[in-house]
């Protein structure tokens, strides 16, 4: 057991790069896409360590689901990652063969997600586990589908009346300890005018004009939230305008106009208000004769989390940082998770893990290997303490 050192972490890693697993959903070959291979290979790891791994299940959105302990433990502490990746077209690195450079590990997946995957089951690898069973704790491990395209796999998860005790959803955090994150909010407007000779705008009606009225108006509307709903935490509610097509000629009076917009919403906000605002702004307009026409499609809506600092599951996170002599840190995040989608599912949510979420999706995504070292000796240590966190939240 303890003779299993943390450097086993980076031959994980290269093991889990050479695996490809992009997602399907992305336009990459067929034969790199699908997270059989990797599903396959957590598995055949997990069985060795004693886990009992339930097959992929339609029920349970094809998520891999592995236990070690019994089903009615005193406390089911779960571990949570993602196992597709976004595509590899434009990269600038050979994304499969897990190269070592500079301290680096390179290649796609290494920071997000496969990284703090290869942390957790070197920590799980290294770590006594039969003291936990003894102890009536169960580990389990969740190696969910479809992340990168919309927590697919998360959902079905969570509709298939998924429930477990804690959870830690893996993701690059910088070891730092996350408990909230924004959500996102994704929309597509349309706007219908009528086009005129560009010598008599009076004569028609400008999609790009009314687009901007709107742009000008929801602008409005995530200030005012930013300034109602304070979160120093997580900061203010964002909105990028990311892609706007609009008109057909710079003589002719714009007839269509387009944006797509990202807006990542505070845990306090509800999504249903935010759609009805954005319909009650192209009503107003319709009413005021500013546009002939405007429709709203959501493109993607993920929740945010709001967890705690304080709870027992960040507490003892944060403690087995330090007893590692690492920086112990709570923050927010502006990025969502699973975290998401399946805090409802769990009693206590944290996501954490090795990596910077500033190096994933990139043409040179990499892991700094120290991070995936700490991020190893951190997870050993939290597990290992698992007894004694339960013993203590009793007293
Ligand atoms: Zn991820």
């Amino acid at each position: 057991m303890s003779a299993v050192t943390p450097e086993r972490a980076i031959a994980l890693l290269q093991d889990l790069i050479a695996l490809p697993s992009v997602n399907p959903r992305f336009s990459d070959p067929d034969d790199l896409k699908g997270e059989g291979r990797v599903a396959a290979f957590l598995a055949e790891r997990l069985s060795d360590l004693d886990f009992v791994v339930q097959p992929p299940t339609a029920a349970a959105g094809g998520n891999l689901i592995a236990r070690f302990g019994e089903e009615g433990a005193a406390l089911k502490m779960s571990f949570e990652a993602h196992l597709d990746t976004v595509g590899v077209s434009g990269m600038e690195i050979e994304p499969f063969r897990a190269e070592i450079r500079d301290g680096r590990i390179f290649g796609r997946g290494a920071c997000d997600c496969k990284g703090p995957l290869a942390s957790l089951l070197a920590a799980l690898e290294a770590a006594d586990l039969r003291p936990l069973r003894d102890a009536g704790i169960a580990i389990e491990v969740v190696g969910a589908v479809r992340e990168e395209s919309g927590n697919e796999g998360a959902e079905e998860l969570a509709r298939s009346g998924y429930r477990t005790d804690w959870l830690m959803v893996l993701e690059p955090t910088g070891l730092d300890v996350v408990h909230a994150h924004k959500g996102a909010f994704w929309f597509r407007v349309e706007l219908r005018g009528q086009a005129a000779h560009g010598s008599a705008p009076e004569a028609g009606l400008s999609a790009i004009d009314g687009m901007l009225d709107l742009i000008t108006a929801m602008r409005q509307h995530t200030s005012r939230a930013a300034r109602l709903l304070e979160d120093s935490v997580l900061g203010p509610p964002t909105l990028n305008i990311g892609v706007i097509r609009g008109g057909d000629a710079l003589n002719v009076v714009a007839p269509l106009c387009t944006i797509e917009a990202d807006r990542r919403t505070l845990p306090a906000e509800d999504m249903g208000e935010l759609e009805r605002e954005i319909l009650d702004l192209l009503a107003e307009m319709k009413q005021a004769g500013k546009i002939r026409a405007g429709r709203l499609e959501i493109i993607r809506r993920r929740p945010a989390f709001q967890g705690r600092p304080d709870v027992r599951l960040s507490r003892a996170l944060l403690d087995a940082c330090r007893r590692t002599g690492h920086p112990a840190r709570t923050v927010g995040a502006a990025w969502y998770s699973d975290a998401g989608v399946l805090a409802p599912c769990a009693g206590q949510t944290v996501v954490f893990g090795p990596g910077s979420i500033s190096d994933a999706h990139t043409a040179r995504e990499s892991i700094a290997v120290e991070q995936l070292l700490a991020g190893t000796v951190i997870l050993r240590r939290f597990i290992e303490d698992l007894p004694r966190t339960l013993r203590s939240a009793e007293c």
